[in-house]
Parts: C-alpha cells; sequence; structure tokens
C-alpha cells in the first residue's frame, strides 16, 4: 500500500472500500489503513517514577552505573577463596550481612559466614551453601564442594553503566518502576496523557437514575467506553448521552474535537435514517466509513475532525466493546507513544492456539470474535468454549468472557475439538 498524505485522498481510492463498499472491508485492512495517521503525541513531561505507571517513556532510560553495584553472595553460606577447595577445613572469621559488610581479609584456609546480599569479603571469590557445610564452632567442612566462583554475583552483572535500560515508546509496568528505582534514578520522561472525548448518540438513550419508557434502553456504553478507556490510563473527557438531533449532534462533535486528541462516537454511523452523525462528518470532517467483514460491529468509521482521530463505533453494546479492542486500543496505545520491536506503534494482541470443546457455526468471508470462557479441564489442559448467546447486543457475554475466540475468514463450521485462536482479555501486570 503507498502511504497517501491525507484521509481525503484515500477516501476517494478505491481501495479504500469506502462509504459501505458492498464488499465489506477485511478486519487486518482496516487496521492497516488506521495505521497509516497514527503519529505520536509528541508533548512531554518528567514525572516521578510511582507516577509513571501506565505511561509510555519518551526517552530512553540509561543505568548511571553498575547493578548490582558491587559483588555479592547469591546464598547465605561461607564465602572463600576457591584456592582453598581442597583443603580439608576453614576457619570462620567473622560475618558478612547484606548493608554490613566484612571489613577484614580473609585469608588462606580461612571463610566468613555471609548472608544473601552481602558483599564478597576481600580474599574472597567463592560461596558454600549453608546446607553443604558442616560447622563445628569455628571450623567448617565442606561436605560438597561448589565450583569454583560458585554463587557469586558480580557487579554489572544485571546492569552495566551507561547500558540502555529501557527504550522510548516502553509502556510503564511494575517491573519497570522497579528496575528503574533499583538504578537509583527517581524520575522519568513520558508522553503526556491521551485525551480521549466521547459521547452516546441515539434519541432511545436514558440515563442512570430515569425510569425507563417503552422504546428506551439505558447508555452503557458510555460505562464500558469509560472502564475501557481508564485501563489505558488517557485523560477521559465524557460528553455524555446526545440525541439524534443534527445541530447537538453538530456542536457536540465540534466540541470534543476542539477539546481531545480522539472522539469516539457509539451509534448512529450506520446507514438507519437518524444515522446523523453520517451526514456530519461527511460535511466536517474526512472520515472513512466502512462495512467491516467482522461479527460483531459492522459500521465502523474513522478518521479526522479538525486535528483530533475519530472513531466512529456501532452503537450495539458488544459491538462497541469488540471493535473497541480491535481498532481503538491499539491505535490509542500508538498516539501514546507506544512501539514494539524499535518501530514506532503498539503490537496487535497476541493470539493463543486452543481446543474448542463445542461445535461452532460460523460463516466464512468474515472474522468473528465470539466471547469465550478459557478453563481447564479435569487433567489441568487449557480449553475453551463459547459463552453462549452471541448477539451484539448481549452484554452479558462480554461479562462472562475472559477471551475472544478469534475465528478469520477463512473458518467455517468447526466441530468440537477443534483448534482455535483466542485473545486472552485478563492480564496480570
Ligand atoms: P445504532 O448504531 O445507533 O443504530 O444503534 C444500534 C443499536 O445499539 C440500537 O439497538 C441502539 O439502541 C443500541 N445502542 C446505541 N447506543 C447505545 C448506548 N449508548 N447504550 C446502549 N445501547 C445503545
Ligand atoms: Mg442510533
Amino acid at each position: 500500500m503507498t502511504k497517501p498524505t491525507t484521509i481525503s485522498q484515500l477516501i476517494s481510492d478505491p481501495s479504500c472500500m469506502n462509504d459501505y463498499d458492498p464488499n465489506a472491508m477485511p478486519v487486518a485492512k482496516a487496521r492497516q489503513f488506521i495505521k497509516q495517521f497514527l503519529s505520536p503525541v509528541i508533548e512531554t513531561e518528567i514525572l516521578t517514577l510511582r507516577e509513571s505507571l501506565g505511561r509510555v517513556l519518551a526517552a530512553d532510560i540509561l543505568s548511571p552505573a553498575n547493578v548490582p553495584n558491587y559483588d555479592n553472595s547469591a546464598m547465605d553460606g561461607y564465602a572463600f577463596n576457591a584456592l582453598d577447595l581442597d583443603t580439608e577445613h576453614l576457619k570462620v572469621i567473622g560475618t558478612a550481612f547484606a548493608g554490613k559488610a566484612f571489613s577484614g581479609v580473609v585469608a588462606c584456609g580461612e571463610c566468613v559466614r555471609i548472608m544473601t546480599g552481602a558483599a564478597m569479603p576481600q580474599g574472597t571469590n567463592t560461596v558454600a551453601v549453608q546446607e553443604k557445610v558442616l560447622r563445628d564452632g569455628d571450623v567448617i567442612t565442606l561436605t560438597e564442594a561448589p565450583k569454583p566462583h560458585a554463587n557469586v554475583r558480580y557487579a554489572g552483572e544485571d546492569l552495566q553503566q551507561g547500558q540502555t535500560v529501557l527504550t522510548t515508546g516502553h509502556l510503564m509496568r511494575p517491573a519497570d518502576l522497579g528496575l528503574i528505582a533499583s538504578l537509583g534514578v527517581a524520575e522519568a520522561t513520558v508522553c503526556r496523557k491521551l485525551k480521549v472525548a466521547f459521547f452516546s448518540t441515539g434519541d432511545e438513550l436514558v440515563g442512570l437514575g430515569k425510569p425507563l419508557e417503552t422504546g428506551q434502553v439505558y447508555d452503557s456504553n458510555r460505562y464500558t467506553l469509560f472502564g475501557m478507556l481508564s485501563r489505558l490510563g488517557v485523560e477521559i473527557i465524557d460528553l455524555g448521552a446526545i440525541a439524534d438531533d443534527p445541530a447537538i449532534l453538530e456542536k457536540t462533535l465540534f466540541d470534543a474535537a476542539h477539546q481531545a486528541d480522539v472522539v469516539i462516537t457509539s451509534g448512529g454511523v450506520s446507514v438507519g435514517e437518524a444515522d446523523y452523525m453520517k451526514l456530519l462528518l461527511a460535511k466536517h470532517g474526512q472520515v472513512m466509513f466502512w462495512k467491516i467483514a467482522m461479527k460483531p460491529g459492522r459500521p465502523l468509521a474513522y478518521g479526522k475532525v479538525g486535528n483530533a482521530h475519530y472513531f466512529g463505533l456501532p452503537g450495539n453494546p458488544v459491538a462497541v466493546m469488540v471493535t473497541f479492542y480491535q481498532f481503538v486500543r491499539e491505535a490509542m496505545l500508538s498516539l501514546m507513544g507506544q512501539a514494539s520491536d524499535g518501530q514506532p506503534g503498539s503490537a496487535p494482541l497476541p493470539l493463543f492456539s486452543v481446543e474448542c470443546t463445542v461445535p461452532i457455526k460460523k460463516l466464512t468471508g468474515r472474522t468473528e470474535f465470539q466471547r469465550g470462557i478459557l478453563f481447564t479441564d479435569a487433567s489441568g489442559t487449557w480449553k475453551v468454549k463459547p459463552t453462549g448467546g452471541q448477539g451484539s447486543a448481549l452484554l452479558s457475554s462480554m461479562s462472562l468472557a475472559n477471551c475472544f475466540i478469534v475465528l478469520d475468514e477463512t473458518i467455517g463450521n468447526l466441530d468440537a475439538g477443534a483448534m482455535v485462536q483466542v485473545q486472552v482479555l485478563d492480564g496480570i501486570i
């Protein structure tokens, strides 16, 4: 694909399959189109280490010193010189604690009782673990000789002074906070938070706390969007539920694009009669409207409104979540500055193969993201089964699920026992 300079150029490009081309747009191709326009935010800020959790590094972290800083023992035991390995008995002349070094020099035939993390005393280079030693008063005997230099952690073994420890584009996780703290570094330069504005559209939407009348539904999309955006650590601007009124929608859209880096809407991008978002976007934005070859989540719009990136998600509650995880999440991580394998842009979610224990009905020609439950069978093997009803309005299927079962365009009906690919929804970090 040659890189177009603007979305307008792309809109008129037949390969874009814009404006609900009857040949639906494959999922991978839509991702590829969006990717071309995702430049990370450029503003950065310096934060304390704790505040940097979940943010993306905007500068490499270099090690200002060797880690560990000094040679030390990896075990509780006795430190001595490897030249003494054949000596029958060694005399204990002192103790070295973590944080309280033994200050003397250890001569031939001598050893020092040493604790994990304590600096290796001068004259020693090997540690015998305490379980392999017999002690009688001040004298020890090695019951099993260690190899020379065993159980010693050397200065710079983990990280060398000046070494790049974490690179620009790295998303900060708990281990990174510890790693950077272990260098004695208290701050990190990170990309500023992404600002994301969103609103729901639809005359039928009712806010919580009000009774429902016939034909009305509670606005649940703003709650799932709030949850998904919160997990990404972005700044959230919730602009409410907006009725299908072109003037109010227009004002809200401008308001959103003015304040935010990314605008997300749900509903109104399909071809229904009250789908005004599409008309507004055609008038004011540079937006591509696709019929994606996927289930759930057929209609999807992506483009720019002013300087803001725009994602028009379907209205159906499950479709909102699926399109968010399959398109918006990855795009947002890229805009937040994330890089993978040294390249700008976030990595797609990993896929794992597992056996599906029940048959699945599926049409070829589109990608389905069924909601699945990963579980262990009696022998402890991980397997998957769908959550049950797969309608795109059935949010309970998302609540029950701990994974998506991803069935690509080539896959048709599957028998029980078939291997399928899954994307895990729950993460521990
Ligand atoms: P639309 O894409 O606007 O035609 O909406 C498709 C379906 O999703 C309709 O049944 C809507 O009532 C429903 N829907 C749209 N927005 C929301 C929302 N914010 N919360 C819950 N359901 C919604
Ligand atoms: Mg609607």
